[in-house]
Order: structure tokens, then sequence, then C-alpha cells
């Protein structure tokens, strides 16, 4: 029997990771009344603006761990590339219900996609790739198009190429490192993206937010609306695969699964986030509780709140080069819910903040956020 601790507010969480997902993390635990504690290598990230106290250092200073394991009473990371040996130091010597071995899945590509193909899921066909030679192999395999990615440390669509031609082929050559270790996964035609965030009790309740339709640009989120205008069979296959995972894999709050659907209905898993995730941000106005809210609850051991849809949503990232554009027509609407991350250097691509809108009309709000503009890029 699974033992697990409930750490009831007026404790501490202390979270791994200060950027925006930490920040909104800590909102809905210091509404819940408890004190958060961040480690984050920058004093001024965005999740030092709501946290009781940050410890300023790099995510492999073991010091650092200590000294948040001895401050927090459970521990929580909110993104998947931290030190893989500190999360293990601060298993053992603290409480991480999400536990390291989600984190050394989810950190490492191949290993993810091993994972999910264990727990009976589809995935794109794939190839390890560590050379020029292996590469080769790889694409007369797979066939092209085709996009290598590296293993390890690649998000928001860094360290990814797509190989469409012979000539492109030739410039992954030498945009190969060989020193690391690459997939080769085949080109899917998808005909939507989706994504489910899923939230698991360490008791072992699962449940699942409604199912998000994604856009992306330039490999990173642009937006979700949700639901996504899927049919329900095809929903629940998604919100099914989500179960799948988060039981398989003993998940200990929020988790987002990434998907694509294919011409043939069916449904392909991406890529996972062990942790709320982008495309559920529309779940803290949208929902009855936040997936924000759900994974402190999870980690918490307090009860799973109820799961649903007040009205249908759209979620838009506001990037760098979005935000001034933004700022000046904000004075004209009246139903964006704004949210800006308070980073301070607007550079292109940066994540700054996101609006989310809901909406009876999910075409019509699209289409008057196209008349302003600012998304032309
Ligand atoms: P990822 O970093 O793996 O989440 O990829 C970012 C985005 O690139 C995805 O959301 C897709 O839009 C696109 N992409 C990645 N892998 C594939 C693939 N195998 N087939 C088609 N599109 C892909």
């Amino acid at each position: 029997m699974t033992t697990y601790q409930v750490i009831p507010p007026g404790r501490t969480i202390g979270i791994l990771g200060g950027g925006q997902l930490g920040k909104m993390m800590a909102m809905s635990a210091k509404q819940m009344g408890y004190r958060v504690i961040v480690l984050d290598p920058a004093s001024d990230c965005p999740c030092a603006q709501v946290c009781d106290e940050i410890i300023a250092a790099a995510y492999d200073d073991r010091a650092a761990a200590k000294k948040l394991v001895e401050r927090s009473d459970v521990i929580t990371y909110e993104f998947e590339n931290v030190d893989l040996d500190v999360a293990r130091y601060i298993e053992e010597a603290g409480y991480l219900p999400q536990t390291s071995k989600l984190l050394a899945i989810t950190q490492n590509r191949l290993n993810e996609k091993e994972s999910l193909t264990q727990a009976g899921l589809k995935v794109a066909p794939y190839k390890k790739v560590v050379s020029k030679e292996s590469l080769t192999e790889a694409v007369q395999a797979l066939g092209l198009p085709a996009v290598l990615k590296t293993v390890q440390g690649g998000y928001d669509g860094k360290g990814q190429l797509v190989i469409r031609t012979e000539a492109e082929l030739e410039e992954a050559y030498d945009w190969l490192d060989e020193e690391r270790v690459y997939v080769l996964e085949q080109w899917v035609r998808f005909t939507k993206e989706l994504s489910v965030m899923v939230v698991r009790h360490p008791s072992g309740e699962i449940k699942t937010f409604p199912v998000a339709e994604n856009t992306h640009r330039n490999n990173i989120l642009h937006q979700s609306t949700i639901p996504a205008s899927v049919s329900q069979e095809i929903a629940a296959k998604a919100e099914q695969a989500a179960r799948t995972i988060a039981q398989d894999m003993s998940l200990v709050g929020a988790l987002g699964v990434e998907m694509f659907l294919t011409e043939e209905d069916e449904v392909f898993v991406n890529e996972l986030a062990p942790r709320p995730h982008n495309s559920g941000h529309y779940t803290i106005e949208a929902c009855e509780f936040s997936q924000f809210e759900q994974h402190i609850r999870a980690i918490c051991s307090l009860p799973l709140g109820h799961i649903n849809l007040f009205k249908p949503a759209v979620m838009v990232n506001i990037l760098g080069q979005h935000l001034h554009g933004v700022l000046q027509a904000l004075p004209t609407w009246k139903h964006a819910h704004l949210h800006l991350y308070g980073k301070d250097e607007a550079k292109m691509n940066r994540k700054m903040g996101h609006i989310t809108i809901l909406t009876e009309d999910i075409d019509q709000t699209l289409n008057d956020l196209d008349q302003t503009k600012i998304w032309l890029d």
C-alpha cells in the first residue's frame, strides 16, 4: 500500500525552479495558506514575486538543495531539466512525491518513448542516432520528412531539426554533434495537436482536464482552444491515454500529455511534461480547480477538486515580440484575462505571459484576435 503524508496549510512547499509555472503554483499554494520557498539560479525569477523565501543557487548546488530540504515539508519541481542527482538526493533526504523516477523518464526522450510504448501507447516511429552513420540508417528506415531531436535538454523547439529533403539531410550531418545522443522521429502528418492535463493523488485517484487543441508556431505553443473540436470518441481516447500514463508512471501531481491526432484518428503521444503545462493555463479561469491548485492538492495529499469547464476558452501566449502590441491593445479589451510573468527583458520568443478568454464562440474570438494583428509574426 502506498504511504503518503498529508501536508496541511501552514507548512512549507519547496519548489525547484522559479519560472512562470513555479510562480502560478506558488500563487495557488499561497492562496491556500502554505509557505513557499523556491530554489532558482536567479533571485529575480518570476516566482520570487510571490514566494516567502528564495534560495538563489544553481540546480546542481548540493548545499542549496540541502537548505531547501531542511526548510520544506514537501518539494515539487516545476520543470523537468533540474539536475537528476539533486532530485535523487532530495527524494532521499526530504519528501518529493512527484519522484525522481518520473524526471528520469521525462528528461530523456528515448526513456520517455520506451516507457510510453511499454504502457501500450503509440508514439511516432523513431530511431536512436549517435553518429552520422546511424543518422543515415535511421533516415533509410524511417524515410523523410523526419525530425531530429536531442534526447536531453531540448524544449520549445530548441535542439530540433526538421529534415525534409536530401539537402536538409546534408545540413543535418553538419548540425549533428557526435558527443550527443539524438532521436530521429518520423514526421507525423497530424490533423490536430491535442493535449490533456492529468492529475493523480497519491492514493491512486486520477482526474483529467478537458482536451485542449493546440497550435504551435516555430515549435513554441501559440494558442490552445478548449474544448478541442474532436468527437467524443477521440476526446475519450486522448483522456484514456493520459490516465494510462498517470497510472503506469505512478504520477503524483499534474502532468501534461502532448499528442498528435492522425488522419486515421489515431492518437500518438509526442511528449510528456511532468508538471503543470502551458496548454493547461486556461484552467485558471475556465475550470473550478486550476491545474496549479490540483497539483498543490495532490502533492500535499489533499483531495482532488472537481473538474468542470465553466465555458469554452481560448489561451494565447504572449512572447517577447507580442508584449508591446498587447499592452497597447489592453485598454480596449474587456474580456481577456491577462497574465504577465514579470520577466524584465522582452526577448524574441521568450514567454512573457498569456491571455485567456472565456467565450461561447471560439471561432469568433480567434477572428477578433486575428484582427488585432498582434500575433502576425
Ligand atoms: P516537441 O518539442 O517534441 O514538443 O515538438 C514541438 C512541436 O514540433 C510539436 O508540437 C509539433 O508541432 C512539432 N513536431 C515535433 N515532432 C514532430 C513529429 N514527429 N511530427 C510532426 N510534428 C512534430
